[in-house]
């Protein structure tokens, strides 16, 4: 451990994660250089250190609302008893694989499950899955989800990719963020696989200064084989609550061939209010990124992963500024979402510190 991180920091964080079953904290050394880089130059608490380590306003700053699952994911298991495929939409699903992250991010929002768990391969899952597709062909899509499959080994994720197709489910998808925690983890054997199969890859990639030559070369090898690649990623205080930062990460992403979908709120979770941002700040950056790109990049979605589904600024139907309260309504469905009042938003000024990107 270098001089300059906190000790005392880590094992009071140590113990609270112990007591309320949030990840440890676990970093890859190649995502740690990074952070060393980045702590020489602004000391603790920069962008890439918020997303692994903890920090002090993790400990201690608290914001309404918080729960142990703001998704809900729990409401949306469609098979009785199994809590690995999880379906909150008419045409799609995902389906955990592993319980595993190849490096925890402090932001997780779904610390709490996978705390419980260290599972490689999740192995009991996969005939309930099968059996689930085949009683709904409406089903187009199944997300490979966790965890981060990009640890499963390829002979079992050709297993699930080989049965899914055989009931005749066309889109498959993949999530991780292994590009910027370990590009080694994809394999030539398993970009190949997803090759094979047509997998649509997703990165979750966070801030600009997580693209480097190694990352760059891995993603160009990516597209070499003509697999399609995609990026989505919360918006995180600390972390890229600017808009000068988005701006830089959309269009990195574009030179490189990688779609930005959409950018999410942060999720309402315990512990995750120095994460937060009040929505009216968000909209204020989401609208400078907006004017100020080409339609590249004000074409990406900010959208609020709710209960009833994904929140966009058109689903607004009421907006309690005293209350600090944003009624959103999908579908028929209002769900109240509860802001991070502005008094305890902070702004970073660590979060461009290079001179060029
Ligand atoms: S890679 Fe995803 S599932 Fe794993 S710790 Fe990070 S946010 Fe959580």
């Amino acid at each position: 451990m270098s001089n300059n991180y906190d000790q005392t920091l880590f094992d009071r964080f140590k113990c609270v994660a112990e007591e309320n079953h949030l990840l440890p904290t676990m970093v890859t050394d190649f995502y740690k250089k990074k952070v060393d880089e980045e702590v020489a130059a602004v000391g603790i608490g920069g962008p890439l250190y918020k997303c692994v380590y903890p920090t002090e306003e993790k400990l201690t700053l608290f914001g309404p609302g918080e729960v142990e699952d703001f998704v809900q994911e729990y409401n949306h298991y469609p098979v009785a008893g199994n809590t690995d495929i999880v379906r909150q939409y008419p045409n799609r699903l995902l389906f955990m694989t592993t319980e595993a992250c190849v490096c925890n991010c402090s932001y997780c929002f779904r610390t709490i499950k996978l705390a419980e768990s260290d599972n490689i391969v999740i192995e009991d899952s996969l005939d309930l899955l099968i059996d689930y597709l085949k009683e709904h062909p409406e089903l187009e899509e199944v997300i490979i989800s966790g965890g981060d499959p990009a640890l499963v080994s390829p002979k079992r994720l050709r297993t699930i990719f080989e049965r899914v197709r055989e009931v005749g489910v066309p889109y498959l998808r993949l999530h991780t963020r292994s590009i910027v925690y370990n590009p080694e983890v994809l394999t030539e054997e398993l970009l190949d696989l997803l090759a094979e199969f047509d997998v649509r890859l997703v990165f979750h990639i966070m801030h600009p200064y997580e693209i480097c030559d190694v990352v760059r070369a891995k993603i160009n090898q990516i597209r070499e084989k003509n697999i399609r690649m995609y990026n989505q990623n919360p918006i995180l205080a600390g972390i890229n609550d600017d808009p000068l930062v988005l701006k830089k990460l959309f269009t990195e992403l574009d030179n490189l061939r990688v779609r930005q979908m959409s950018i999410f709120t942060p999720d309402i979770i315990a512990y995750s209010a120095s994460f937060r941002i009040p929505y009216k700040r968000i909209c204020e950056i989401f609208d400078w990124v907006n004017y100020n790109s080409s339609a590249w990049v004000n074409s990406i979605r900010l959208v609020s992963a709710i209960p009833p589904g994904k929140g966009r600024r058109e689903n607004i139907k009421r907006w309690d500024k005293e209350k600090g309260i944003i009624t959103f309504e999908i579908n028929g469905v209002e769900f109240d979402y509860v802001d991070f009042p502005e008094e305890l938003y902070k702004k970073s000024d660590k979060l461009l510190w290079k001179e060029n990107l």
